[in-house]
């Protein structure tokens, strides 16, 4: 939901704790000039988050330059999956500055060949070709790309057809907005390519019938034939709310696509290097995909994304016909490299895994406790909280907007809600929070619902 933050400073209780300190009014008087500059001279569109402005941020907290520091429940927007700041990552990035060579192109580099030999060994076959980018989106227009030139090779141009899901997010390009499943976002394509057909995603609460025989009927609804489909792209969970799939839903898609000539493309750019408590996302799932799709948490800090495939997909196009200037840029490559390390040596997706169960259990029980609470999903260190007005699905984004708003007040830093009808309370922390900070986190947002929600009376 489009909305801006009042940046009247007001006065907000005094915290010192471990891991949060507000001890100035909120926003911070002294920060208005630059809030008013960014104002000035960016679009509209930029003005949607809290207006705290970053000054520095270090494993799982975030600093101002006026005395505030927050625990991060945003990772930026899943980006500091080894936390922020890591001095690993600065000095591999400080190295490659210093190296002296800052681009290269698609000429070769020694650094490269390490990254996309790290990833390919990391991930289970058949995923070992690796094709470096720089968004998350433009992963997802290479997706469809090689769905789109692969289907055209084994069905001919017929095969063109990208499944994908209601309310999924997949960039904001022109394919992967399209392959994305939020219609409003939809409204500046004028020509909207029939061949990108959204179906209904199994998440058992606004679909309540979450059995795959869902998809083959939804295929059906939409007149698509299955010899038509080129491939099926799906967040390996929803940004937009945390939910999963049903393993038993996913391990028959990857049948149905494997029997109709049809690409898996599983979308990581949020749920890989460790953010569910598996390295990859997929894994929960028990299948691997053809194509999965890498950005954001690869390299916790600079701007770096990966596509990785079954070879014969990847080498579909002769050489210089999938390139990008800034593909596997080595200052990235080597954040990417230092960041992967981390999130491997010290084993954050367990982390993820034992921390998030804490984090995971502690929300549920807030779910059952608040009836303005819809639905809590998510693994490991994701979740979403789907706020609704009570006894209903309907979102409640004015509910989640508060949330937000009065946590970041108390020190627990989100980006703005997310999801259907904007009204989930996303939570995403670097993989490297404590339990402790979790516990005190969940403790602010348990009071913000007491004090903006009554609690469900209990029923006779
Ligand atoms: N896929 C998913 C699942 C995402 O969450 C996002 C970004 N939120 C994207 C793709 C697009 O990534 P980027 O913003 O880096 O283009």
């Amino acid at each position: 939901m489009a909305k801006e933050y009042d940046l009247t400073p007001r006065i907000v209780p005094r915290i010192e704790t471990q891991f949060r300190k507000i001890v100035t009014e909120f926003p911070v008087r002294k920060s208005i000039a630059i809030l008013q500059r960014l104002q000035m001279y960016e679009p509209a569109a930029m003005r949607g988050q809290p207006p705290v402005v970053w000054d520095r941020a270090e494993g799982f907290q975030v600093y101002d330059a006026w005395g505030n520091q927050w625990i991060d429940w945003s990772s930026g927007v899943l980006i500091a999956n080894a936390g922020h700041g890591r001095a690993e990552i600065k000095a591999a990035i400080v190295r490659q500055v210093s190296s002296g060579l800052l681009t290269n192109y698609c000429f070769p580099s020694e650094i490269r060949s390490r990254l996309v030999e790290r990833l390919a060994t990391l991930l289970p076959e058949p995923l070992k070709k690796v094709f470096l980018l720089t968004t998350g989106s433009e992963t997802v227009e290479c997706a469809i790309k090689l769905c789109r030139s692969h289907g055209e090779r084994v069905g001919g141009r017929g095969k063109h057809v990208i499944v994908s899901y209601d309310n999924s997010f997949h960039g904001r390009t022109l394919g992967s907005q399209q392959a994305g499943g939020i219609p409003a976002l939809k409204d500046w394509i004028m020509n909207l390519d029939p061949g990108f057909v959204q179906i209904p995603f199994p998440d058992g609460f606004r679909t309540a019938n979450n059995s795959f025989e869902g998809f083959e009927r939804a295929l059906r609804e939409r007149n698509v034939e299955p010899r038509d489909v080129a491939g099926a792209i799906v967040e390996t969970y929803q940004g937009g709310s945390g939910a999963f799939a049903p393993a038993a839903y996913m391990q028959e898609l990857r049948r149905w696509c494997t029997s109709h000539d049809a690409l898996l493309v599983c979308d990581e750019v949020q749920a890989g290097f460790g953010r569910t408590g598996t390295l990859w996302g997929f894994e929960h799932y028990g299948v691997v995909p053809d194509l999965a799709l890498f950005g954001k948490g690869m390299s916790s800090s600079l701007p770096i994304s990966a596509v990785a495939g079954r070879p014969d997909v990847m080498d579909l196009h002769p050489a210089g016909s999938m390139t990008s200037t800034h593909t596997g840029n080595p200052v990235c490559c080597a954040a990417a490299l230092a960041s992967i390390d981390l999130v491997v040596s010290e084993n954050l997706a367990e982390n993820a895994r034992q921390v998030g169960g804490v984090l995971q259990e502690k929300l549920r029980a807030l779910e059952i406790r608040f009836p303005r609470i819809g639905r809590v999903d998510g693994k490991g260190l994701v979740a979403g909280i789907q706020c609704v007005a009570a006894g209903t699905k309907e979102p409640d984004s004015e509910l989640a907007w508060e949330v937000v708003e009065r946590c970041v007040e108390r020190g627990v830093l989100m980006f703005s809600p997310v999801g259907f009808g904007g009204g989930t309370v996303k939570i995403s922390p670097p993989l490297v929070i404590t339990e402790a900070a979790v516990l005190e986190s969940v403790a602010v947002l348990e009071e913000i619902f007491a004090q903006a929600t009554s609690e469900k009376t209990a029923v006779a």
